[in-house]
Parts: C-alpha cells; structure tokens; sequence
C-alpha cells in the first residue's frame, strides 16, 4: 500500500514538475527583455501564430512536432524541453531527497531549484541573472532559515546559513572586484556576488564550500575546452567571412512558442536597461557566448548548477571530506 502512495506522490512531482517547467521557458525567454510574463499568450516568434493547447504539452509537443513550428516549420529551440525535463527530474528529486526529512523543505528545494534553472538559462542566453529570480533565492533561503529555527528543516542552523550567506557576500564581491581591477578572460559580474549571497542563504557554508568549489572547477575546465576549441576552429576557418550571426538567430531566436521580435536582444546591457534585471555577468567584454572572440564568459550558469548540487548534497560532500582527516 504505502508503494502506491509512493508511486502516485513521485508521479504527481513529476507531471507537476514538467508543467512548471513550461512556465519556466517562458521566464527564461521574457525577464531578461523586461516583458510581461502573462502577457501577449505564447506564440511563434518566427510567424506569430498562437501555440495551440495541444502543442503546448511540455516535452511530447515538441518530440511531435520534432522541434518545429507547426504553422511556418521554423526551429524550435531544444532549451524548451531540456527545461521542462530538468524541472520534472529536479523535482522529483526533491521529494525523494527531503521528503523525508520534512515537507516544507521540499516545497523550498523545489522552488529554488525551478529559479535556479532560471537563472543558468537566461545567463547562458543573454548574460543576464533577473532580479527577480534572485529575490526568489532568498526567500527560499530564509524559508529554509525558519523550518531549522523551528525544528523542521535539515538541520543546517540558521547560524550556519548566514555565515553562508556573508561569505558568499564577501567572497565573490572580492572576487567581482579583483576581475573588474585585472580586467581578465574570465568575467564575474555583480549578479554572480547577489547569485551566491543568496546560495549561502540556502545552503549554509558547507554547502557555499561546494557550490563554489565545483563551480569554478566546472567553469575553468569549460573554459579551457573552449578557448582549445576556439583555437582549432579560427586555424581550419582563417580567411572565411564570419557566419555566426546566422547561426546564434537560428538558435536564440526561432524558439517557438515566445515573444514577438526574433532573437531581440535586452537593448543597454549593462547599463540598467530594464529594471528587472540585474547587471550583466561577465566584465570581460562585449561579445556574446557563441560569437567569435568570446572574452565574456558566462559564469551563473556553472554556479547555480553547482547550488543546486549543494543543495542536495552539500553537507554529504563536506561531511564525507572533514571524516577523510578527523
Ligand atoms: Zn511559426
């Protein structure tokens, strides 16, 4: 009996976590351009047409339509379902991972992981982190903050997790200053200081420990990949005018089911263009991730995907390493 309740519980997170997660690609898509998340309905950026109901189901319409619009056949970015199944898994895993150790805490992990996935989009497309998202981490922070005081959280304690949270603070603002003085290939904006102010919130500073150490670890070994990559790529195409203009609107901006200008990019970035949005990460420079030069790197992504490793797994991590010595 109780493998039923278990069965329908993980069921019901996972088609919950996949319909989320369609609302999801519409954040990712419309806060970074300062539109209105309810407002016009989803429609094709290419030709306009409304998404219909039945195009709309998360992963199978787009698996149907084999990531095409059905009115006009343009390309329909694979972001969309890839956040969709991020989100069901996630939450999945969050009912399995805390729903023993409580119910709220499942609700808070099942949030911040939603905005988490926010967050590693938008940063990846537009180099942006929205502040609202970031608001939302913090919430969920001090949520996890109250079911400790009172006995129904993970037992991080609230002295913990504001620790966390004025390491977080100082650490990466040292780090955002020290970028910004050296002026370096690897960028870190102001949004990646508020991004882990709020992880050391939410995940004490064990967990800021390990969220920061593999996200750096994860970006550096990107990094490298890329710059290699990079190298071997400008000496086959010396001479070739550049395409890449083409290809990223391909990508970006024939994404079905969102927004009205194709592959509109947040006008003034940097400069507080929509109040919505926090600075952009990454002081490198003025190329986007996919064009050439490529000296702004996007480093949100890496750490909110290390956050959320945190979050499940960060006191496992750090307690595991100290037991190594002690
Ligand atoms: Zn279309």
């Amino acid at each position: 009996m109780e493998q039923i309740y278990l069965i329908i519980t993980y069921t019901l997170a996972g088609i919950l976590g996949l319909c989320f997660g369609s609302f999801l690609n519409v954040l990712v898509y419309r806060l970074p351009r300062g539109m209105s998340i309810v407002m016009p309905p989803s429609h094709c950026v290419s030709c306009g047409a409304r998404v219909r109901w039945y195009d709309n189901v998360p992963v199978l319409s787009y698996l149907l339509l084999r990531g095409r619009c059905r009115d006009c056949g343009a390309r329909i970015s694979p972001r969309y379902p890839l956040v969709e199944l991020a989100n069901c898994l996630l939450w999945m895993g969050s009912v399995a991972w805390f729903f023993p150790r409580g119910v709220g805490m499942v609700a808070v992990a099942c949030v911040a992981c939603s905005a988490l996935i926010v967050v590693f989009c938008t940063d990846l497309e537009t180099m942006l982190i929205p502040d609202s998202m970031l608001v939302v981490l913090g919430l969920c922070g001090i949520a996890a903050l109250l079911l400790d005081v009172f006995g129904l959280g993970v037992g991080i304690g609230w002295q913990a997790r504001l620790i966390g949270m004025a390491a977080g603070f100082g650490f990466f603002l040292l780090l955002f200053l020290g970028c910004r003085l050296l002026k370096g290939e690897a960028g870190l904006g102001f949004g990646d200081v508020k991004l882990m102010t709020a992880a050391g919130l939410l995940v004490g500073w064990q967990g800021l420990l390990v969220a920061a150490l593999f996200g750096s670890v994860a970006a550096a070994v990107t990094m490298a990949i890329r710059a290699a990559l990079h190298r071997g790529a400008r000496e086959t195409a010396a001479g070739e005018p550049p395409r890449e203009h083409a290809a990223r609107d391909d990508i970006s901006g024939a994404a079905c089911g969102e927004g009205a200008e194709p592959a509109s990019e947040p006008s003034g970035r940097g400069e507080g263009a929509a109040e919505s949005v926090s600075e952009f990460s990454g002081c490198g420079g003025e190329e986007r991730d996919g064009e050439v030069p490529s000296k702004a790197f996007p480093f949100a992504p890496f750490l909110a995907a290390a956050t959320a490793v945190a979050l499940f797994f960060g006191q496992n991590i750090v307690g595991w390493y100290l037991g190594l010595f002690f």
